[in-house]
């Protein structure tokens, strides 16, 4: 398994966002997370990816425990997260928002006294390169050098997906990627995030939007209340009388 969490709970002042969940993730897999608001998918995410360490229980990513490690400490074993609303800098490009998410070399190799200004210099055109080509990758090199604020909804969330391609990750969790994105953009997302999963990216993705995440995803959870209600194949979990209930019923 790639990603094991094991009855996670993280409380906020007593209340449990996420209550005793366990979950598993294969190589390569494409797993959905849907569930009304507050069931606690988002904080299932701080826990995974370190925002919101988990109070109890443990994860273990690619053999490592993980559970109290710091997230930059995560995305560099390959576990990256995006956030439900983007965290973009709005006065930089969109370039440079890619830029400033790779990890600096400088702070690391400085100590070892080897850092030329030449050898920076040459790993700076080395990752504007790589920004470039995730930006190709992601139809964006159109708006390379617009400031991020002025993009719409879906330009921000495929942003928020550039930023965490350039940390070469093993693992993306994809919080809400269609939430206020049109339906064009949304097939392109999509599209996107299947090529990548091609390549060997394994996905978490929480969405809102079933039929969307239902048609992304080769295995579904259902949330309600900080619990896992129902897991298995997309067809069978939406079909399950809980859900629609917890959906229906509110
Ligand atoms: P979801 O993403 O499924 O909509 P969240 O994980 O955002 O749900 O939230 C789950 C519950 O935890 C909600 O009741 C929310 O109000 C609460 N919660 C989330 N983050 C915090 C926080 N930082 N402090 C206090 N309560 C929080
Ligand atoms: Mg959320």
């Amino acid at each position: 398994m790639m990603l094991t969490v094991n009855s996670v709970t993280r409380q906020f002042g007593g209340f449990r966002a996420v209550d005793g969940v366990s979950l598993q993730l294969a190589d390569k897999e494409i797993l959905g997370i849907a569930g009304t608001n507050g069931a606690g998918k988002s904080t299932l995410f701080a826990a995974i990816a370190g925002q919101q360490p988990a109070d109890e229980g443990s994860i273990q990513f690619e053999g490592h425990d993980i559970t109290r490690m710091a997230p930059y400490r995560r995305a560099r074993l390959g576990l990256v997260r995006t956030f439900q609303v983007p965290r973009e800098f709005k006065s930089l490009t969109v370039h440079e928002n890619l830029m400033v998410a790779a990890p600096n070399p400088a702070g690391e190799r400085l100590f070892n006294g080897i850092l030329s200004t030449r050898s920076l210099r040459n790993h700076e055109v080395e990752l504007a390169r790589k920004a470039d080509g995730i930006l190709q990758f992601l139809n964006l090199a159109r708006v390379r050098d617009v400031k991020a604020g002025g993009l719409s909804g879906g330009q921000k969330k495929l942003v928020e997906l550039g930023r965490v391609l350039m940390l070469d990750p093993r693992c993306i969790l994809l919080d809400e990627p269609f939430a206020g994105v049109n339906p064009v953009l949304i097939e392109e997302i999509c599209e996107r995030v299947r090529q990548l999963n091609a390549q060997g990216i394994a996905f978490i993705v929480i969405e809102h939007h079933l039929q969307a995440l239902k048609a992304l995803s080769n295995r579904m959870i259902v949330m309600d209340r900080g619990r896992i209600l129902a897991e298995g194949d997309p067809h069978s979990v939406l079909d399950d009388p809980r859900v629609q209930e917890a959906y229906m019923g509110g």
